[in-house]
Formats: structure tokens, sequence, C-alpha cells
């Protein structure tokens, strides 16, 4: 349900309604737009007549929402959200582009590599402490040691750090070290560790699951912002297909789908939506042509040598190539990917 308040009603108006909804039991979730206030209330729907808030003079109407998805629908933030974080915004006019490796392999690749992707005007790095890999056999990632060297790269280049959380029970660990913590693919539904970010006051980047609907997309990301954290950030990465080819089909049509659904930031990650390198930069311009919000690419100093995702990464002159190239298509959309130097 959506309470929505008539223009020009404050603070008072707003605990009024929240009072009532709260002793009837319903959660009660605020969201301030620029003209007017909704409260979104869920609980027991049958309760909401006999609270008649539609009597109350502040109150314009209830309306009820039918998707599952309550507070991640359009319905509950009509414009769309932007997430500050270290002083970047996402879901704004701004392009940002998140770039590093796979995992993270030793202190001079990440260093190595944060400098570069600064340089060609990345504001984000991305890589890997914690790899949930097909294989148990496979390199499992640094942890916490992967997590140091992140950070020490924030330091020294003042990107800000996404990495992925693949366990509830290191949500703090991770949290202490990365700006945005990535739910990868594997773990869209897992919701014990859903649930244990929507705790967290940090952006969560919620990847697309390798067979995930577009509505189970948008309930995974309902989990996080049930429980009051709203930054949430939707990632498509690919699904499973027939196709073999690429290693995944990246499915562009979600942009403007959630776009049109919901209120949240939307990035694209071509590169696992790929799986090969060549094909990176012409489904980043694409994902860019769509209304993405932003890009997660993998970048390595040497991608032959990468312990994971070789194949899908670029390396960094490849990288600064396609970033010049996608600031050109960025100002044609009438939006911006400030950093990058021109020709
Ligand atoms: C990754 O970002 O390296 C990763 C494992 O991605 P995904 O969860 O989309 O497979
Ligand atoms: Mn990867």
């Amino acid at each position: 349900m959506i309470v929505v308040l008539r223009k020009g009603s404050g603070e008072t108006e707003i605990q009024e309604v929240v009072g009532r909804l709260s002793e009837a039991g319903f959660s009660v979730h605020i969201s301030q737009g620029v003209e007017k206030s909704l409260i979104g209330a869920i609980g027991d729907r049958s309760r909401i007549e006999e609270l008649s808030l539609e009597a109350l003079s502040c109150v314009e109407k209830v309306v009820p929402i039918l998707a599952p998805y309550k507070l991640v629908s359009r319905e509950f933030h009509p414009e769309d959200s932007v997430i500050t974080v270290g002083g970047q915004r996402i879901g704004g006019p701004e392009i940002q582009v998140m770039a590093g490796p796979c995992a993270v392999e030793s202190r001079e690749q990440i260093l190595e590599t944060a400098a570069a992707v600064k340089e060609a005007g990345a504001n984000f790095l991305r890589g890997g402490a914690f790899k949930p890999r097909t294989s148990p056999y496979s390199f499992q990632g640094l942890g916490e040691e992967g997590l140091r060297y992140l950070a020490e790269a924030r330091e020294k280049t003042g990107l800000l750090v996404v990495t992925e959380v693949v366990d509830a029970r290191d949500i703090e660990l991770v949290a202490s070290y990365a700006d945005i913590l990535q739910v990868g693919a594997r773990n869209m539904q897992n919701f014990l560790l859903l649930k244990e970010l929507s705790m967290l006051d940090k952006p969560v980047l919620l990847k697309r699951g390798l067979s995930a609907t577009l509505e189970e997309w948008m309930m995974a990301a309902e989990y996080i912002m049930a429980g009051g954290n709203y930054q949430v950030i939707f990632c498509e990465r690919g699904i499973r297909t027939f196709e073999t080819y690429t290693r995944n089909t990246l499915d562009l049509t979600m942009v403007p789908a959630l776009q049109l659904l919901s209120h949240l930031p939307v990035i694209v990650d071509p590169s696992h939506g790929t799986g090969k390198w060549q094909l990176v930069p012409p489904m980043a311009q694409a994902a860019l042509a769509a209304g993405a919000d932003g890009l997660i690419v993998e970048v390595h100093p040497c991608p032959e040598k990468a312990v994971s995702d070789g194949k899908q990464s670029l390396n960094l002159e490849n990288f600064r190539e396609m970033m010049k190239r996608l600031e050109k298509i960025a100002r044609v959309l009438g939006r911006s990917l400030k950093g990058v130097a021109g020709e």
C-alpha cells in the first residue's frame, strides 16, 4: 500500500500517518520526493480500511501496489533513486565505470590496475577477494589480504572499492574495507545473505542470477530494501541460454525494463555477459545506449596470466580505448563520463 500525502505535508503529517500505520502492525517505509512524500505500508491489507487514512486532511490517496515487489517499485519512489557513495553518484546524469580484475591476485597487480583504470576515467575499482568458483579446486581469493590491497589502492588513487561478499558471516569484515558490497549471480537468491545486507548502511550491487527472471531479481532487491537498506544497484551480467559461443547472453532489455518498473539504478557487466574481451567494448557501448547508469568491467594488466576470467578481461590499453569511445557516447546521450582524457 502507498499512502500519498498532499503537497506541502511536512514531518508532523508524516509522523501522524506513520504512527497510525505502525500501531496497526504495518512496517513503514518513507519515500520523500521533490514534490510529494509517499509512505509505503507493508502488512495486512484488510486492516487499511479501519484506519480511515483518507479521512486525514494530509492524505491525498491510498493506493495498493499490486506487484509483489513494493519498495523496489517506481510507484513507491516515482523519481530515479540516486545513490551517493564517497562523493560519487550512481543513477544521476553521470555514467559510473567500475573496473579492475576478476580477482585480487597480488598487491602489485591491484595497485597497477588501479592506477591505470583511474587514469582512464573510472571512479570505482572492482576486484574479488572472496571468489565464488564453480570448482572447489580453483583459486578462492586472497580473503582479507585481498581486501587490504583494495583499501591500499583506494588510499593511493581515490578510487572507491566494489568487492563481493559470498557469506553472511563475512559482511562485517568486507564492509570494513569496501564502499559497495557486491552480491554475485550465484548468491542472488541467498535470502539469508540478503536479509543481513538489508541491515547494512552501505550500497549493495545486486547481480542478476544465472537464470533469474526480472521479477525474481526485483524480489531479491526487495529483501534488501525491506530491512531498511535502500541503497541497491541492479547489475545485469547475462543469463544462461542455449547459446554457447558467448559465456552468457547479455540481456540488455533489462535496462529499460527495470527503469520502467523500478527507481533503482542499473549497471551492466559486459565481461561476464559475453565471456570474450573482444565483445566487451561493443556491448559496453550498447549498454550506455540502452540507458545504463554505469558499467562494471574486468581489466587486468596481463589477461593471459590472470588466475580467473582472463579471456573476458581487457588489458590496460584496450580499457583506455574503450573509455574514450564511451565518453563520446555518454555526451551524445546527454550524460557525462568525467575523468576521461580527450583525444
Ligand atoms: C565477478 O564479478 O567476478 C563475478 C563472479 O560475477 P558473477 O557473480 O556475475 O558471475
Ligand atoms: Mn569474474
